[in-house]
């Protein structure tokens, strides 16, 4: 036992000492003090996920947008660059240079963002929501995530889809401060990895082309990447579809209801929520930013999605007890739930403390632990 617990502090430790791996150079247009603490927090999320030596540069809005949009964020892209993993792809700019190692795009930003003023928002970051309000950090994390490089460039007009084909006047009259390229029908990086239910990818598709336009409101659409797929159980990951094509969220996002509020990938889902917040991408979301090019940060952050707090369980696997331990304040802890595969609570775990495991059955668990600013999920077998 003492020699678990010798390996259990190692491990500890190099989580605690881990560097950021990433920066990021806002600048900030309209916003308030509040506003911009927020948005800056959000920014401080994504340093410690992907990997980049050039620093993310971002330009963001607060105004009075369309009533019901949160925000709007528009990627900077780059293709046929020094180092490009696939030719005649779309890369967001804070990728390209993250591959490149250089900053391939001087005097322009990476990813510039509108997030509507006249919205009911949240500013404090403390995950706790109240009603009727919207966590801007939440939202600020899920457009920054676009702007790294989430993003399709679908688009539907009558029945004929396409890749490439967006303009600037289909966002009139928003305006980004970097020139508007011609996408030359060229589809995303992330575009390239979508599929059909029945494995073919649309990037074979002609484009433009009704069929093409007909299998993006197919609500049978998902992501083939190893390391969204690695994330998700070995499943294809499901995306929005729906059945009403709408221009900056249909095939840009994951699936709503495969991802509703409270599931740890809800992150990259269309809808915003009231009253609702979440810190943390989703292991389905890092893995489809590792699938299309970014060097993630080394940590195991798929087994401790939240960064900065060591979790400790063991014996793992396990058929009598399981001891659990999270090294975060008591009052942070909003619950601590052992739930089987299917997502059911089969008991209620305390911090640093022994749970009796040993009337359930064998299999995978999920010790989901909720606290005010993040949910994290830890696996353990029981044998
Ligand atoms: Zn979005």
């Amino acid at each position: 036992m003492k020699k678990l617990y010798i390996s259990l502090f190692a491990i500890c430790f190099s989580l605690l000492v881990r560097a950021q791996t990433a920066s990021f150079s806002i600048t900030y247009d309209g916003f308030t003090p509040q506003a911009q603490a927020a948005f800056q927090y959000s920014a401080g999320v994504w340093t410690n996920i992907v990997e980049s030596a050039v620093p993310i540069k971002v330009l963001v809005h607060f105004q009075m947008l369309m009533p019901g949009m949160l925000g709007i964020t528009f990627p900077n892209g780059r293709k046929n660059f020094s180092g490009a993993p696939m030719a005649d792809t779309w890369y967001s700019t804070s990728l390209a240079n993250s591959i490149a190692g250089v900053e391939l795009n001087p005097g322009e930003v990476d990813i510039e963002m509108y997030l509507n003023s006249n919205t009911a928002w949240y500013f404090d970051s403390t995950g706790t929501v109240p009603a009727g309000q919207y966590d801007l950090a939440t939202v600020a994390i899920h457009e920054l995530c676009h702007g790294l490089g989430f993003l399709s460039l679908a688009k539907k007009t009558g029945t004929i889809g396409s890749f490439g084909m967006l303009t600037a006047s289909d966002f009139a009259p928003l305006t980004t401060s970097y020139p508007w390229p011609n996408l030359d029908t060229l589809p995303s990086v992330f575009d390239h990895f979508l599929v059909t239910n029945l494995n073919a990818e649309l990037d074979t598709f002609p484009n433009p082309s009704a069929s093409l336009g007909t299998k993006f409101t197919s609500n049978n659409i998902y992501f083939n990447g190893a390391n969204a797929m690695a994330a998700n159980n070995g499943i294809k990951p499901r995306i929005s579809a729906v059945s009403a094509f709408a221009l900056g969220s249909s095939i840009t996002h994951l699936n709503e209801s495969s991802y509703p509020a409270g599931n740890i990938n809800e992150m990259m889902t269309p809808n915003g929520n009231p009253a609702y917040a979440l810190h943390n991408p989703g292991p389905i979301c890092k893995g489809i930013l590792k699938d299309i090019g970014w060097n993630m940060n080394p940590a195991k952050v798929e087994e401790i999605p939240y960064m900065g707090y060591a979790i400790n369980v063991y014996p793992n696997p396990s058929h009598d007890y399981i001891y659990f331990s999270i090294s975060i304040p008591k009052e942070k802890i909003q619950s601590i739930e052992l739930k089987n595969i299917l997502g059911e609570k089969v008991g209620a775990m305390e911090n640093n403390s022994a749970y009796d495991v040993s009337k359930l059955s064998k299999g995978i668990y999920f010790i989901t632990i909720t606290a005010s600013d993040f949910q994290a999920v830890q696996k353990v077998v029981l044998d």
